[in-house]
């Protein structure tokens, strides 16, 4: 339906089909899925070679883990399989109610807070979260609106951050990004987002430590806004 022009890495991907991925990225990747057939296929191959492995493979020692995932990978970029199953990734997950709102909408009804002008978040509670999560860490998933015309201060990260847009667009080094693609990042990646077209740019975001911002000002400020 979407034209989706950015997805997660495949090792993301990879992850998540693992189920190995911290509860606010698995979320995320849910609600990609729920609009990307084509990760959503690279998901189901992912499970299906895993189940395979499991029955017909003798245990994996330590050192065969690289061919493991080459194999994983390898398979990942065959051609699609002849049809769609109906299959558990993204369809039959139910999504926290304020991405719902937002997807559907209805994001003026949320309680959104002030973080600086022009940009207001929510960040949504594990409470909220239906995965069961491997990974207890610092992780988080917020949602994020940002103001037409404005730009997030530039920053790296000092872990992994999954960035989705759910409304409106962003442009930063990596190219424009609209509603479906997921910008997946890492500490090497350095960059200055800022939102396009006359609508706010609304994002979810999952995180596992907090943003590196570059300047001043922001550093002073990042305890208080909360990222
Ligand atoms: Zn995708």
């Amino acid at each position: 339906m979407n034209h989706i022009n950015h997805h997660p890495d495949d090792a993301t991907l990879l992850s998540y089909a693992a189920g190995a991925l911290p509860q606010p990225f698995a979320v995320l990747i849910d609600c990609h899925l729920q609009q990307c057939p084509q990760c959503h296929e690279k998901i189901f191959k992912a499970e299906a070679l895993a189940g395979e492995f499991i029955e017909h493979s003798p245990p994996v020692e330590a050192n065969n883990s690289d061919a493991l995932r080459d194999k994983f990978f390898a398979a990942l970029d065959t051609e699609p399989a002849p049809q769609q199953l109906a299959h558990s990734a993204g369809n039959e997950v139910q999504l926290p109610a304020e991405i719902a709102a937002v997807l559907s909408g209805r994001d003026q009804e949320l309680p959104w807070r002030l973080i600086v002008p022009g940009m207001h978040s929510i960040t949504l509670s594990s409470g909220e979260l239906h995965h069961n999560s491997l990974n207890n860490n610092e992780s988080s998933l917020k949602l994020l609106r940002i103001a037409p015309g404005r730009n997030l201060p530039m920053h790296s990260h000092q872990g992994s951050e999954l960035t989705m847009v759910l409304q409106g667009a962003f442009q930063d080094e990596l190219g424009c990004f609209r509603p479906g693609d997921v910008a997946d990042l890492d500490h090497e990646v350095e960059h200055q987002p800022i939102t396009i077209g006359n609508e706010a740019c609304i994002c979810l975001v999952a995180m596992d430590a907090p943003l590196e911002f570059k300047s001043l000002v922001p550093k002073l400020l990042q305890p208080f806004i909360g990222f």
